[in-house]
């Protein structure tokens, strides 16, 4: 029997293993940490072979191929012998795909900010125009174990997956009948040998293998898009949509299904017939129109009815952690966007506001350049509560700009965004940086946050 290698068992890593035990491998998974539950469990319960703690390296280099998780990067000692021994190396979507039944379509979601509000607008879309439509990627169950567990006739209409860059870095054969490139800004450059343009790269993987009848979604303005696309465009045989939030499109207007935009100065967004009063939208901010716009593409690309689209416009929340009304207190709007862990969402998120602003932000430093948010700030901004372990970069960015608390720990954010408040304001944890300093994980923050607000209420 040919062997099939799991790198990884976390949640992709296990649905790898189930999937290829249940197509007929020899399945190792193999990790070089501890397996966390409820995966160790199941893998026992299933019988399928794992190691944890290390790697057993004359085993894993019998593999006919290694699926990777994406959470292990290429330098990892492992992976390189893999590599010099000449192993395919794939991810679990890429494997995942390889048992897509054949009328089981996929929407495909990237970019650096935005996927999982995007993929979650998508799905929530086609749930209500009855389709069959399942979440899979970084988001919810693998795609991986939902193809195991689920015969092929009974798979759904739809799959929803939200790629990151790494799980686009181990596919090649596997294509999308919509791609959606929402944005590219500087993330995980760690992980690209610090190159702008090997990111870029990763991101448009998101096209390979598209064909004619296909569709590209992906943004008219973005600057990191528009310069890698003219690469792009030649090879490219989809049909594609730009959307546009912040400028009018060329030659806009006339229903053009090529171009989906949001017009300001009347507040209406079009995407070819389709057209919807942006402040009728709950969720706020012009990184959720592109949003929106991406979603109403592809989801009339799909077959979804323009007024099932419409509605879930209307009754669409958002996702928890992004730009996430708490509660008003005291005639002061607390906001929680802890998931804004770059610069690029926190532009958005202070672009959003539209009441004097207490900034609560902080945390691990990923490298940020604070010099962009200076305009929005002066606008927005009426205080900087830091909140982190170590303040000093952002308090030398912001201070003499508006005033400036350094604080380590929540309560004392809290305390500090309180004393700087009036009624009006708004206290928004957007913090632009890592949470791992202070808090397990941006959930984790998130939640914290909410939890101390609403002991604050009376
Ligand atoms: P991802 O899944 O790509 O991390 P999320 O939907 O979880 O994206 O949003 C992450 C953060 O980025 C949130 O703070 C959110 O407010 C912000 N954001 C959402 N969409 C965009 C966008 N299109 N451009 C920039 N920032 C965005």
């Amino acid at each position: 029997m040919a062997l099939a290698v799991i790198l990884g068992g976390g949640e992709s890593g296990y649905g790898s293993a189930v999937l290829a035990a249940a197509k007929g491998y020899d399945v190792l998974l193999s990790d070089s940490g501890a397996l966390k539950e409820p995966y160790r469990g199941r893998l026992l319960e299933r019988g399928i072979a794992f190691e944890e703690g290390g790697h057993t390296l004359e085993r894993i280099l019998g593999a006919e191929f290694v699926v990777k998780s994406p959470g292990i990067p290429e330098t990892a000692p492992v992976v390189r012998s893999v590599r010099e021994k000449g192993i395919p190396v794939i991810s679990e979507i890429e494997f995942a795909g390889r048992y897509l039944a054949p009328q089981t379509r996929t929407v495909c979601i990237t970019g650096s900010n935005g996927k999982t509000t995007t993929t979650t607008l998508i799905h929530e879309m086609m749930r209500a125009a009855g389709f069959r439509a399942e979440l899979a990627g970084n988001i919810g169950r693998s795609l991986a174990l939902q193809v195991a567990e689920t015969e092929a006739a009974a798979q759904p209409d739809w799959y929803v997956i939200e790629l990151s860059s790494f799980q686009l870095d181990g596919m090649f054969a596997f294509r999308a009948d919509v791609a959606l490139l929402l944005n590219i800004t500087p993330d995980h450059l760690d992980r690209y040998d610090h190159r702008m343009e090997n990111y870029v790269a990763s991101k448009f993987r998101i096209v390979q293998n598209q064909r004619p009848e296909d569709l590209f979604v992906y943004s008219g303005e973005d600057p990191e898009t528009q310069a890698f696309l003219p690469q792009v465009l030649p090879g490219l045989s989809a049909a594609r949509t730009a959307f546009y939030v912040k400028n009018t499109p060329p030659q806009a207007g006339g229903g053009d299904e090529a171009t989906a935009w949001y017009d300001a100065a009347t507040g209406l967004m079009h995407c070819g017939g389709f057209e919807f009063p942006v402040a009728e939208m709950r969720i706020k901010g012009l990184h959720n129109i592109a949003n929106a716009l991406a979603a109403v593409a592809a989801c009339r690309r799909a077959g979804v009815p323009d007024s099932v689209i419409a509605a879930t416009l209307r009754s669409f929340g958002g996702v928890e952690h992004r730009l996430e009304p708490v509660a008003t207190i005291g005639g002061v709007e607390y906001i929680n966007d802890s998931k804004a862990t770059n610069v690029d969402s926190v532009w958005y998120a202070l672009q959003a506001m539209t009441r004097p602003t207490v900034w609560i932000a902080g945390g691990t430093d990923k490298g940020n350049d604070y010099e962009v948010l200076l305009p929005l700030v002066r606008e927005h901004v009426k205080a900087l509560v830091c909140l982190g372990l170590d303040n000093a970069k952002l308090v030398r960015s912001f201070t003499g700009v508006v005033p400036v608390y350094d604080t380590s720990s929540l309560e004392a954010a809290l305390a500090a965004a309180r004393e700087a408040a009036q009624p009006g304001d708004t206290v928004l944890l957007s913090p632009a940086c890592a949470s791992f300093d202070l808090f397990r994980n941006y959930e984790d923050r998130g939640t914290r946050f909410k939890q101390a607000v609403r002991n604050l209420l009376p």
